[in-house]
C-alpha cells in the first residue's frame, strides 16, 4: 500500500531519552523507527560551551558504555566532578559529598546535551534495524487491538505493533491519548547560562540553597561553570536582562563570592520549572519515557537520568518479549515496565520534591530542620553514602544497561 511501512517499534521524540532507546535497540531482531521534528542536529563546536548540561550519573554512564555511545561523548567534551557541596543561604547547614570517600574516582559528569545528542545519533548509522524518520511532525495516532498508526508531516503513514511517546514534557502523544498528569508549575524559572571564575571550581558541583530557590555551579572546566540559577519567574527575566557586567557582579553576591569573582559570563536562557509525574506509564500499543512521563525540579540534577533508566527498562523488556515471541504493544508485556518504572520513579520525584519544599520555605522550624538535618547527615557516614549512592543511580532495582550489562544474558 501507498506510503505504508511497518514496524514493530516506533519513538516519537528523538532528544536524549529517545535517542537512547533506538540505540539500545539496534541490532536487536525489532524493526524500529525513531521520529524526530527537528529538522538539523544540534552544532557543536568546542570553542564553545553550549547552555543546556546534564549531570549525568554513573548509571546512566554505565548505559552510554555498554550501548558503545560513551567514546564519542568523551571524544568531545565531558567533565568529572568529584565532590559535591551543598549549603543553606540561612543558616549554617552544609554538607560535603567526597567520591574518596566511596572509593570512587568522581560522582558523574557535566555534559553539555548537545554533545549527548550527537554522539547518539552517530551510533544510530550503525544500526540496519533503525530508521530515522526526520523531520516528520506527528499529525494523527489511531490505536486498535492489533496495531498503531501514525500519521507524519509529508502523508507518510506508519504501522507499528507499539509506538513510544519520548517526545518531551508537553508530549503530544501522552494528550492525544488522555493520559492525566499529577502535578504543578513551581512558579520559579531555571535561569541558564555558563561562567568564568576567578578561582578554580574544584571539580566540585556547588549549590546553594536560598529561598527563591537553588543556584548551581557545575563544573565544565577548571575554572568555567555551568550556572543554573532557578527562581521567581520575574528575577529569573529580570537578571536575563542585565548586561555581562551587572549579572557578573549578581552572580558574585548571590554565590558568595565562594569561587572569587565571576568574569565573564556567556549567554543566557530561561526555562520554566513544573513537576508532574504521569497517572500511567502505558496504555495497549503506547508506552510513556523521559520527560513526557514525568518532570522534575533540576535542583538534584535527576531529570534525563531518571528518563534513561526508563530506557534500560523498557528495552529489558521488549527484548524479553521478543525472544519469548509475545507482541511488544500488548498491555500485558508493558505491565512490567510501568510497575518497575513508576515505584522507581516515584521515589525520586518525591525526595525532590520534599527538597524543593523543605528549602523554599521560611518557617524558622524548617529552618533549623534543614540546617540541623545538613549538619548531621553530614556527620552520618554510612547514612550519607547511601543518598550519594542514591543520587548516582547506584541504588534501587537497577535494569541490566544500567549495572553496565548488555541486554542479552
Ligand atoms: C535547567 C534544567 C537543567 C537540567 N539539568 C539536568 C541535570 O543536570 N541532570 C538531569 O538528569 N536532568 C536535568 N534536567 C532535565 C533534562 O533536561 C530532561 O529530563 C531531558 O532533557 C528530557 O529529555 P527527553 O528526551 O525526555 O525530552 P526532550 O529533551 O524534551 O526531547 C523531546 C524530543 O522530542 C521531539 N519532539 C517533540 N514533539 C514531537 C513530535 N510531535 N514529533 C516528533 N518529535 C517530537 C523534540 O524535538 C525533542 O527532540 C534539567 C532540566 C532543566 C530545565
Amino acid at each position: 500500500m501507498k506510503n505504508r511501512i511497518d514496524y514493530d517499534v516506533v519513538i516519537v521524540g528523538g532528544g536524549m531519552v529517545g535517542a537512547t532507546l533506538a540505540c539500545a535497540l539496534g541490532d536487536t531482531p525489532l524493526r524500529v523507527a525513531l521520529v524526530e521534528a527537528r529538522s538539523e542536529l544540534p552544532s557543536w563546536s568546542c570553542s564553545e560551551y553550549a547552555l543546556r548540561v546534564s549531570a549525568i550519573t554513573r548509571a546512566s554512564q554505565n548505559i552510554f558504555e555498554v550501548l558503545g555511545i560513551w567514546p564519542a561523548i568523551v571524544k568531545r567534551r565531558a567533565y568529572a566532578f568529584r565532590d559535591m557541596h551543598v549549603w543553606d543561604a540561612t543558616g549554617a547547614g552544609e554538607i560535603h559529598f567526597d567520591s574518596a570517600d566511596l572509593g570512587e574516582a568522581h560522582l558523574g559528569h557535566i555534559i553539555e546535551n548537545d554533545v549527548i545528542v550527537l554522539a547518539l545519533y552517530e551510533r544510530l548509522k550503525d544500526f540496519q534495524n533503525v530508521d530515522l524518520l526526520n523531520p516528520h511532525q506527528t499529525e494523527q495516532v489511531y490505536f486498535d487491538a492489533e496495531n498503531a498508526s501514525l500519521r507524519l508531516s509529508g502523508d507518510k503513514i506508519i504501522k507499528t505493533a507499539l509506538i513510544i511517546a519520548a517526545d518531551g514534557s508537553n508530549s503530544w502523544l501522552r494528550q492525544q491519548s488522555n493520559i492525566i498528569v499529577r502535578g504543578w508549575d513551581y512558579d520559579q524559572s531555571a535561569l541558564v547560562t555558563y561562567v568564568h571564575t576567578e578561582k578554580s571550581n574544584q571539580a566540585t558541583a556547588w549549590q546553594r540553597f536560598m529561598q527563591q530557590g537553588p543556584l548551581a555551579f557545575l563544573p565544565l572546566a577548571e575554572n568555567i561553570s555551568s550556572i543554573v540559577w532557578s527562581t521567581h519567574p520575574e528575577q529569573a527575566a529580570s537578571l536575563a536582562g542585565l548586561d555581562d557586567n551587572e549579572f557578573c557582579a549578581e552572580l558574585t553576591a548571590a554565590f558568595e563570592s565562594r569561587l572569587g569573582n565571576v568574569l565573564s559570563t556567556g549567554p543566557r536562557a530561561v526555562y520554566p520549572l513544573r513537576f508532574f509525574d504521569a497517572e500511567r506509564y502505558i496504555q495497549p500499543r503506547l508506552a510513556l519515557i523521559g520527560d513526557a512521563a514525568h518532570t522534575m525540579h533540576p535542583l538534584a540534577g535527576q531529570g534525563v537520568n531518571l528518563g534513561l533508566a526508563d530506557v534500560a527498562s523498557l528495552a529489558e523488556v521488549l527484548v524479553a518479549a521478543q525472544q519469548a515471541g509475545r507482541d511488544p504493544g500488548l498491555e500485558h508485556t508493558l505491565r512490567r515496565y510501568e510497575r518497575w518504572r513508576k515505584s522507581e520513579n516515584r521515589l525520586m520525584l518525591a525526595s525532590v520534591d520534599s527538597f524543593k519544599r523543605l528549602y523554599g520555605s521560611d518557617l524558622t522550624a524548617l529552618r533549623w530542620l534543614r540546617n540541623g538535618g545538613m549538619g548531621l547527615l553530614n556527620q552520618l557516614g554510612p547514612v550519607k553514602q547511601q543518598v550519594i549512592r542514591y543520587a548516582m543511580g547506584q541504588a534501587g532495582d537497577l535494569p541490566r544497561l544500567a549495572r553496565g550489562e548488555s541486554l542479552y544474558r
